[in-house]
């Protein structure tokens, strides 16, 4: 696992400051509008902002919009969104849809140097002609088409008088290039469709691969730091700058893309899934977006600190999904306060203890945080805990409520089991115990131990609630069969992904407000869901359980 320490792009800019290739340092977030972000554009993020911000340099977040069909203002809307709450401010904001006047006039100057020209041969034409690793591409035949021609042609692409896939503008380069990236490539191609920044302005929209360049140099980017997949198209990234005569020459760089063990990473999938309605939106919890993981529960520190530790490298690797919860769970681990909470609910009735009474006891906040302090919380003659911390027939070794068993209740007393009530069918309804008023918390008793500790809430003035527990939407291991079955990820979603549970918290939760982060003794943290919660009835994302054998 490489650190901050042995970050190799780290290292380009350090060298490159040194040597006086740069003498500043400018980066950019560019995401296509066409999605929500998820925790792969994260990394991608705090990679960019956090380089700039050691060396005093700038990052734009940049809207590479140049595909109409698929984007969307929403999208645009939401990607703000995501970078300010990661906890980042661009220097610009740039579309680089502004810039389609400018990308025009480098495309012309490439015709008139000769080093572009109008294809009439179809999309898939162009695609089958372009030869393999083994075979050279074949000329097109209009590749030798006039300077003038070739002028006249695409200005009459620009003015709308042809058909989508008609025609397209490629790049006069090397058809029997090693690089297939560089077999006169396609820089533009018609789209008569409506752009969310342009309107109908434009009928004809540049491809990325010659987009991407002229943006970087357009707004004086020095390090263009993108995704592996990209490294074949370095040649074409430089050709661009230097055909097109751009004065500033930015450089590209590529890392490994994030990826995490089930965890479904590509914006076309994760549309499907909404589009599908197999979620409730893009900002479902159980989506790996930003939005459902800040709905889930999760900080954006937790982020930062996670795409810092597994740092970047050069050759693809997976990451285990436990990473990203060892790095919530430290930061929730003394800010989240700890309550109890009971998921799903058995009654206990307290024979011994005086009917109508209620009396108050003091429970600590966050032991691991005394400055959190303390609450109060009511105790009576009934209380839930939860079914599986009884047992009629204990197993060995299970130290919780059974029958003749005493167990310590958190923040409260001891209590012994005696009697087991049923219904007709023979299932528990209720457990019937006794308490030791000398066993109270806090009170020092030290006259005998007991193995259990289980925790509880008060019956009568307990806030019925929904628990909402995840489990990974699609599986790793039925996925891998996708391709030889011929199916699409859709047929391996885990049907279990979601469980809902209802249950009780203590009552001083009717306080808790959306996005609200709390410890449930013995659950794990959750989250106050923005969504569902209403005024009469929280409902809580388990953002993450309490165990972890993971270690950084
Ligand atoms: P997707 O395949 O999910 O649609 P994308 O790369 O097409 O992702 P863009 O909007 O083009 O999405 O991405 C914006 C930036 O985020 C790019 O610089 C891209 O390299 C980076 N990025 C996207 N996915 C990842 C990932 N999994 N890990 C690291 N960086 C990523
Ligand atoms: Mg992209
Ligand atoms: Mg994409």
């Amino acid at each position: 696992m490489e650190n901050k320490s042995s970050n190799f792009l780290r290292n380009i800019i350090i060298e490159d400051l040194k040597s006086g290739k740069e003498d500043h340092v400018i980066t950019r977030f560019p995401p296509e509008p066409n999605g929500y972000l998820h925790i792969g554009h994260a990394k991608s993020i705090c990679l960019n902002f956090d380089l700039a911000d050691e060396f005093n340099g700038k990052t734009n977040l940049r809207f590479d919009d140049t595909n109409p069909i698929k984007e969307d203002t929403e999208y645009v809307e939401s990607i703000k969104e995501d970078v300010k709450w990661l906890g980042y401010e661009w220097d610009n904001l740039f579309f680089a849809s502004n810039y389609f006047e400018e990308f025009y006039n480098r495309a012309v100057l490439l015709i008139k140097k000769g080093k572009a020209y109008v294809c009439d041969l179809s999309p898939e034409e162009i695609r089958n002609s372009r030869g393999t690793l083994t075979e050279p591409g074949k000329e097109s035949p209009y590749r030798n088409r006039s300077i003038e021609e070739n002028l006249d042609l695409f200005e009459r692409m620009r003015k709308g008088e042809f058909k989508d896939g008609e025609k397209v503008l490629r790049a006069k380069i090397d058809m029997s290039s090693p690089n297939i990236n560089l077999r006169d490539p396609i820089l533009y191609r018609i789209a008569h469709a409506t752009h969310h920044n342009t309107g109908n302005r434009w009928c004809i929209y540049p491809m990325y691969d010659f987009a991407h360049p002229l943006e970087d140099a357009i707004e004086g980017v020095t390090h263009s730091i993108c995704t592996l997949e990209f490294e074949d198209h370095r040649p074409l990234y430089d050709w661009a700058i230097q055909e097109c005569e751009m004065p500033n020459v930015p450089h590209q760089y590529e890392f490994a893309r994030l990826n995490i063990t089930n965890t479904v990473m590509s914006k076309r999938k994760l549309k499907l899934l909404v589009d599908e309605k197999v979620v409730d939106g893009w900002n479902d919890p159980r989506m790996p977006t930003i939005s459902g993981l800040r709905r889930k529960g999760y900080t954006p520190e937790s982020i930062q600190n996670f795409a810092r530790e597994i740092g970047v490298a050069k050759a693809d690797s997976i990451v285990d999904e436990k990473m990203l919860e060892h790095f919530i769970r430290e930061d929730l681990k003394l800010k989240a306060p700890r309550t109890m909470a009971v998921l799903q609910p058995l009654k206990v009735i307290i024979t011994n203890y005086p009917e109508g009474q209620v009396e108050m006891l003091e429970a600590e906040n966050n032991p691991e945080n005394p400055e959190m302090g303390v609450r109060q919380i009511p105790f009576s003659r009934e209380i839930y805990i939860e079914q599986d911390d009884f047992m009629e027939t204990p197993p060995p070794k299970y130290f919780r409520l059974f029958p003749g068993n005493e167990v310590r209740l958190k923040h409260a007393y001891f209590i012994k089991c005696q009697e087991v009530i049923k219904d007709d069918q023979g299932n528990v309804i209720e457990i019937h115990c006794t308490y030791d008023p000398e066993t109270k918390s806090g009170t020092g008793f030290t006259g005998r131990k007991v193995k259990g500790t289980i925790h509880w809430v008060e019956a009568s003035q307990a806030l019925p609630a929904d628990f909402h527990l995840y489990e990974p939407l699609i599986l790793d291991e039925q996925m891998k069969e996708e391709e030889e079955e011929g199916k699409t990820f859709l047929d391996y979603i885990n049907p279990n992904s979601l469980e809902v549970l209802k249950g009780f918290v203590e009552q001083n939760m009717k306080e808790a407000k959306a996005q609200d982060k709390f410890q449930f003794f013995r659950h794990g943290y959750f989250n106050v869901d923005p969504k569902y919660t209403t005024s009469e009835k929280p409902v809580f994302n388990r953002i993450v359980s309490l165990k972890s054998s993971f270690q950084v």
